[in-house]
């Protein structure tokens, strides 16, 4: 008899070849950490001598289910922000704490704690994309776990990288370190198009060409990124990413709920495969992927959680069910994405999506011993007919739970026997997970606590303390301003033309903040937009100093370019209240008296407020210059014609407000 160092028996075999072949009773021979065979029970029983033979009468022995796709440390972070739009939840949230709090240590720990929650759902082998990849891979290994791990590379500075060449020799690294490991594949995770430059997908995908390891990235995740790439540049983002060189790697596209029939096929031609990700589609309302057609056309496409701050747990079994009834759902047919293509989708196939399909995802020989027992023993499983032996696949995808998985066996070694995890010490992570939590609690809590922290938080501010010497006149109408503007001693140096759309979120804190969202189109003598200008200003409430006919203003100014729409600033810094002023602005910039000035005509367009309304300004660094300032707009206005008598000193926005309240 052939010695083996393991059998598996008595238990209904669920082999996931491609016969999808089913023993019952069954048994699976291992030795040095593969299969050697898979049988009926009594003929495994008869041929093969094991140092140990594990019973599992009543219970399904099943392929280790692979999590396609999830961000392992982000266990961390679950629960921390919920029921957000993707990009206030990513760029408000996610970003912001992990720029602060992502090191080695807490890559390490969440990627344990996502262990011990996969071990016990079944999960054998994982798909990864985060930072400090390395630490992932350690706290992986260390776990017992077989995982597909790419090390993330953005535009911007992440948490282990300033800029994308340090991401890139990061990469790099790491590969060359892990390659050939027996249970890690390292790989390259260029994030998405929308965090990428075309310079660097093209080096992420020679790097990737040069090691022979497989790229991921988040593709078609929302229709946002799909829009606004293709007016960015011009085409969807397959082709984009195809132009980039992406394809000459082994390619697994993450999410692609947006992709059209005509990207999809692109996929398929250069050997791209796909990870579903429901739960978190569904969360973040990404949208519906079309699985049933992409599956239709002969797609790779695995299943996947996404990380614990999109779903929020790692149930694999869970994440399985909800493949199949989502595909039926969407399609209206119940008949799509059957029971026993989503337990294909979770083992076999979700194992070739990650471009690992000749090491896991089945049980047959030669293959590694990357396996789950389910007991079927609970009420939730009772009765069982034999009629169509098929029968079982619904009772597993359906029915089963995570908590019906008893052993997880990974590469020939026992994760989890009798549902007691043997390679995760989950108490010993507790204590340092909850520590953990309550830094960045603190670290949230200083931050909402102020709107120039939560503004800061999201990076590209420049901060100007600043002296605005400025006067508000209200004119009957617009007629003869540039006669006005006709007089010695003042030089027009150049004038616009401007339409303003402002929105103001109000916020009723200490520093009374009022934070600016300025669309600024900028129009040619035709009328015709030649050029449009985002910004995002906050201003705290103003110290004032009257002068005669000018108010003198001086105050802390927070600049930035408005990256985000206002509803992304509406949703991140949730203001008290909000007024939207909109006004057509004809500026001119001129010189008097060896000094700058802004001098406005503005007619308000929304609210309707009646009349026009001149302003003269200038900003300076110094008291003393703007003092100086303020007796040479009294001079102007002198020159103007303006009398004291028509002086309005407060901003549009009190008008505004007052319009609105009175209307
Ligand atoms: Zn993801």
């Amino acid at each position: 008899m052939e010695q083996v160092d393991l059998i598996l028996s008595g238990g209904e075999v669920v082999t996931m070849d491609s016969h999808f072949t089913l023993f019952d009773t069954g048994a699976v021979a291992v030795r040095d950490g593969a299969i050697v065979a898979v049988g009926p029970t009594a003929e495994l029983m008869a041929a093969y001598q094991a140092r140990e033979v594990v019973d599992c009468s009543g219970c399904a022995v099943t392929p280790g289910l692979v999590n396609g796709h999830t961000h392992a440390p982000m266990t961390l972070l679950r629960g921390l922000a919920d029921d957000m739009r993707l990009d206030v939840w990513l760029m408000g949230y996610m970003m912001p704490v992990e720029r602060e709090f992502v090191t080695p240590e807490f890559c390490w720990l969440g990627t344990q704690l996502a262990c011990a929650e996969m071990i016990r759902a079944g999960v054998t082998c994982f798909g990864d994309m985060y930072y400090y990849e390395e630490a992932v891979a350690d706290a992986a290994v260390q776990a017992g776990m077989r995982a597909v791990c790419a090390q993330s590379i953005l535009k911007f500075p992440t948490p282990d990288a300033a800029s994308y060449d340090e991401g890139l020799r990061l990469a790099h690294d790491f590969v060359a370190r892990w390659k050939g490991h027996h249970l890690i594949v390292p790989a390259i995770g260029p994030h998405a198009v929308y965090t990428a430059t075309p310079e660097m997908l093209t080096a992420c995908a020679e790097l990737a060409e040069a090691y022979g390891v497989p790229i991921h990235i988040h593709l078609g995740e929302t229709a946002r990124e799909v829009e606004e790439h293709r007016a960015e540049y011009g085409m969807p983002v397959v082709p984009w990413v195809k132009k980039q060189g992406l394809f000459r790697a082994r390619v697994t596209a993450m999410h692609a709920v947006h992709l059209d029939a005509g990207e999809l096929q692109t996929l398929l031609h250069h050997g791209a495969t796909i990870v579903h990700n429901p739960t978190s589609n569904l969360k973040l309302a990404s949208g519906l992927a079309p699985v049933a057609r992409m599956l239709a056309m002969g797609l790779a496409v695995g299943i996947g959680t996404d990380g614990a701050a999109s779903n929020n747990n790692l149930d694999m079994v869970e994440e399985m069910r909800l493949a199949a009834l989502l595909a039926k759902g969407a399609s209206l047919d119940p008949t799509a994405l059957p029971a026993r293509q989503a337990l294909a989708m979770a083992t076999a196939m979700g194992a070739h999506a990650l471009h690992v399909g000749d090491m896991t995802g089945s049980l047959e020989p030669g293959k590694r011993a990357d396996l789950a027992v389910f007991e079927l023993d609970a009420p939730h499983l009772m009765p069982r007919f034999q009629r169509d032996p098929a029968s079982l696949y619904a009772l597993l995808v359906y029915a089963a739970r995570s908590g019906d998985v008893r052993d997880v066996l990974c590469d020939g070694r026992w994760l989890m026997r009798q549902r007691q995890l043997l390679t995760v010490d989950v108490d010993a992570l507790r204590a340092r997970t909850d520590e953990l939590a309550a830094r960045m609690d603190r670290f949230l809590i200083g931050r909402e606590a102020s709107v120039l922290s939560k503004l800061l938080a999201i990076g590209g501010v420049a901060r100007e303390r600043t002296f605005e010497v400025q006067v508000k006149v209200r004119l009957p109408d617009l007629e003869g301003r540039e006669q006005m503007l006709d007089v010695d001693d003042i030089t027009i140096v150049r004038s616009s033309l401007r339409r303003q759309y402002d929105t103001y979120f109000l916020f009723s804190d200490p520093d009374e903040s009022r934070l600016r969202y300025r669309e600024d189109e900028i129009l040619d003598a035709a009328g015709e937009v030649t050029d449009v200008d985002y910004r995002l200003t906050l201003m705290t409430a103003a110290k004032e100093r009257e002068f005669p006919k000018s108010v003198l203003l001086s105050r802390s100014r927070f600049d930035a370019d408005a990256k985000h729409s206002p509803r992304f600033y509406r949703e991140y810094f949730h203001p008290q209240r909000e007024v939207a002023v909109h006004k057509e602005r004809r500026r001119y910039h001129i010189r008097y008296g060896g000094t700058d000035f802004a001098v406005n005509f503005d007619q308000i367009i929304q609210p309707a407020l009646p009349g026009a309304y001149l302003e003269i300004q200038s900003r300076t660094w110094s008291a003393q210059d703007a003092e100086h300032k303020a007796d040479l707009i009294s001079a102007l206005l002198d020159k103007f014609g303006v009398q004291e008598a028509g002086l309005v000193r407060r901003e549009y926005l009190d008008l505004a407000m007052d319009a609105l309240a009175g209307a």
